[in-house]
C-alpha cells in the first residue's frame, strides 16, 4: 500500500533534517528518507569529526609550546587512536541527538535509498511513498581525480582520512582549498610532514589574501610545505609509499609520502535519484537550479544543500532547508546569499563574510577598508597568537557594510556578530559606535571599524 505524507525529504544531512523538523513543527506529516546515517556528511564525515581532531591537535601544540606560559610537559605525546575514538564518540552523540529530535518532532525516518518515480512519489526499498511536496537534499561526495594512479592504495579522500585510527608518517595533500588546508593544519600541528600541492597561484583561492597569508605563514612555521602553481600529474607506489608527480614552473618534481589526500572539490549527488523521470532540470555540472524559495522547475519539488550549486556549507544547507519548509507553510521566506559566513578552521582561523576588496572593485563599487592587526590585540597576545588581521569593508557613499575578513584566534565565533550586523543592515558607523568587551579578540573588529575613519586608538598611523 502506498504511504502518503505532506512532505518527503530525500536526504538527512544538515539541510534535510532541519527542513524535516521545521516542517513537522509547523504541523506537516513528514517522511525523511536516508540511506546512510542521519546528519549527513557534515556530522558523520565532515565538519564535526574534522573539528574534533583539530581541537585535539591544537591542544597538543599548546602543550608543546606551553613552557613560556609555565606549562611544562615531560614526555608529551599524541595518541591518535584516542583522539579518533573521541571524535567518533562526539559524532555518535550528536547523531543520537539528531535522531531524537526527528523522533520528537514526529518525523518518520525511512532508512533506505530513495528515488523519484514521479513528481510526487519516491520509491525506497520497494515501497512507494507519496507527498504533494518533496525536498531533495542528497548532498555531495568527494570528486575523484582523473589522473594515473589515483586509485592506488594510500591515496584517500576526506572520508578515508577521517577513518584513520593511527597517525600517518607523512601526507601529501592535493588541493589547497578548505578541506586541504584544514587537514594540512591537523597534520602540521601533529608534527607530521605535510606537503600541499595547489594548482592555483594562491592557497584558499577566493579568500582575502591577507587572511590567507597569516595561515600560510603559520603553517610554514610548523614546517608544512605549501606549493602553489603546482599541477599534479599522477601517482606511483614506491617503497611502501606514494610518489606524487607534479609540474611547477615547467619543472617535473615528485614528493614521497605514506598517504595522499585528494581534496580537489566535491560533486553533487544528483545522479540515479530519478530527476529525469520527475522532470527536474540540472545544469551542465549536475547542480539543480532553484529560486529563492528553493523551488526547482517542477511544481512541488524543492532542492537544498550541496546539490544546488551554491556555497557547499552546512549552514547554507540548513538555511535553505528552513527556507523551503517555511515557504511550503506559506511563510514569507526567501534565501539570501549576500551575508553567508565562511569559516576555515586553520591556525589562525579564517572567517569571512560578504565581498572581498577584489569583488567590490569588480562590481565597480567604491569601498572603504578598515584594517587592524591581531599582533596589536592584547587578548590574542595572551593566547600566544600574533598572526592575523581584521578587515572591514563598507561602501564609501552609504556606509553599508559590504564584508569582513578575519584571521585570528577564535574568529569563527566572532563572525556571527558581523553576520547579524549585515542582516540588520547596520552601517559602519553603527558598528564603530558599539561597545565591545575588553580584553577580547573581538576588539580587532571594532578597531578595524574605527580604522575606516583612520581613528583606531591602538594603531600607529
Ligand atoms: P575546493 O574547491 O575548496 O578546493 C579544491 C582546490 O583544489 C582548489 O583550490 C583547486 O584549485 C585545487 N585543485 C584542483 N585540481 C587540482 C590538481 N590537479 N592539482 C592541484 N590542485 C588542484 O574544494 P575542497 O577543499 O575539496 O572542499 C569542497 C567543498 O567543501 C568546498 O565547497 C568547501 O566550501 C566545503 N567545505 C567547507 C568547510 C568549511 O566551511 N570549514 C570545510 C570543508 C569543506
Amino acid at each position: 500500500m502506498m504511504q502518503s505524507f505532506d512532505l518527503i525529504v530525500l536526504g538527512g544531512g544538515p539541510g534535510g533534517y532541519a527542513a524535516a523538523i521545521r516542517a513537522a513543527r509547523r504541523g506537516s506529516r513528514v517522511a525523511l528518507i536516508e540511506q546512510d546515517k542521519v546528519g549527513g556528511v557534515c556530522l558523520n564525515r565532515g565538519c564535526i569529526p574534522t573539528k574534533a581532531l583539530l581541537h585535539a591537535s591544537a591542544l597538543y601544540q599548546h602543550a608543546k609550546n606551553g613552557a613560556e606560559t609555565g606549562v611544562l610537559c615531560d614526555n608529551l605525546r599524541f595518541d591518535y587512536q584516542k583522539a579518533a575514538a573521541r571524535k567518533d564518540k562526539i559524532v555518535d552523540r550528536l547523531r543520537g541527538g539528531v535522531a531524537a529530535l526527528l523522533k520528537g518532532a514526529g518525523v518518520t525516518v525511512i532508512p533506505a535509498r530513495g528515488e523519484l518515480v514521479s513528481p510526487h512519489e519516491v520509491r525506497a526499498q520497494g515501497e512507494v511513498y507519496t507527498a504533494p511536496s518533496i525536498i531533495l537534499a542528497t548532498g555531495s561526495r568527494p570528486a575523484a581525480l582523473p589522473l594515473p594512479g589515483a586509485d592506488l592504495p594510500g591515496i584517500l579522500n576526506s572520508d578515508g582520512l577521517l577513518s584513520l585510527t593511527a597517525a600517518p608518517a607523512s601526507v601529501t595533500i592535493v588541493g589547497a582549498g578548505v578541506i586541504g588546508m584544514e587537514f594540512a593544519t591537523l597534520f602540521s600541528q601533529l608534527d607530521i610532514p605535510v606537503t600541499v600541492l595547489e594548482a592555483l597561484p594562491q592557497a584558499l583561492a577566493g579568500f582575502d589574501p591577507d587572511t590567507v597569508a597569516a595561515v600560510t605563514r603559520s603553517m610554514q612555521r610548523q614546517n608544512a610545505k605549501i606549493i602553489t602553481g603546482a599541477r599534479v600529474q599522477g601517482f606511483e607506489r614506491k617503497d611502501q609509499a606514494v610518489s606524487t608527480a607534479y609540474l611547477v614552473n615547467g619543472q617535473e618534481k615528485t614528493v614521497l609520502s605514506e598517504l595522499v589526500l585528494i581534496a580537489t572539490g566535491r560533486k553533487p549527488n544528483t545522479r540515479d535519484i530519478g530527476l529525469e523521470t520527475a522532470g527536474v532540470r540540472v545544469d551542465a555540472a549536475g547542480y539543480i537550479p532553484t529560486d529563492e524559495q528553493m523551488r526547482t522547475n517542477v511544481k512541488g519539488i524543492y532542492a537544498i544543500g550541496d546539490i544546488t550549486g551554491k556555497q557547499q556549507l552546512a549552514h547554507v544547507a540548513t538555511a535553505q532547508g528552513l527556507t523551503a519548509a517555511d515557504a511550503l507553510a506559506g511563510k514569507p521566506a526567501a534565501m539570501r546569499y549576500d551575508a553567508v559566513p565562511v569559516c576555515v578552521y586553520t591556525s589562525p582561523e579564517i572567517a569571512a563574510i560578504g565581498l572581498t576588496e577584489e569583488q567590490a572593485r569588480g562590481r565597480g563599487m567604491k569601498a572603504r577598508t578598515g584594517v587592524f592587526p591581531v599582533s596589536a590585540n592584547g587578548r590574542s597576545m595572551i593566547h600566544g597568537q600574533s598572526l592575523g588581521t581584521a578587515k572591514i569593508l563598507s561602501e564609501a557613499a552609504t556606509g553599508e557594510l559590504l564584508g569582513a575578513h578575519l584571521a585570528g584566534p577564535g574568529v569563527t565565533e566572532l563572525i556571527a556578530g558581523i553576520s547579524l550586523a549585515m542582516r540588520a543592515e547596520a552601517t559602519d558607523e553603527e558598528l564603530a559606535s558599539a561597545i565591545f568587551p575588553h580584553p577580547s579578540v573581538s576588539e580587532i573588529i571594532l578597531e578595524a571599524a574605527h580604522d575606516l575613519e583612520g581613528l583606531s586608538v591602538h594603531k600607529l598611523y
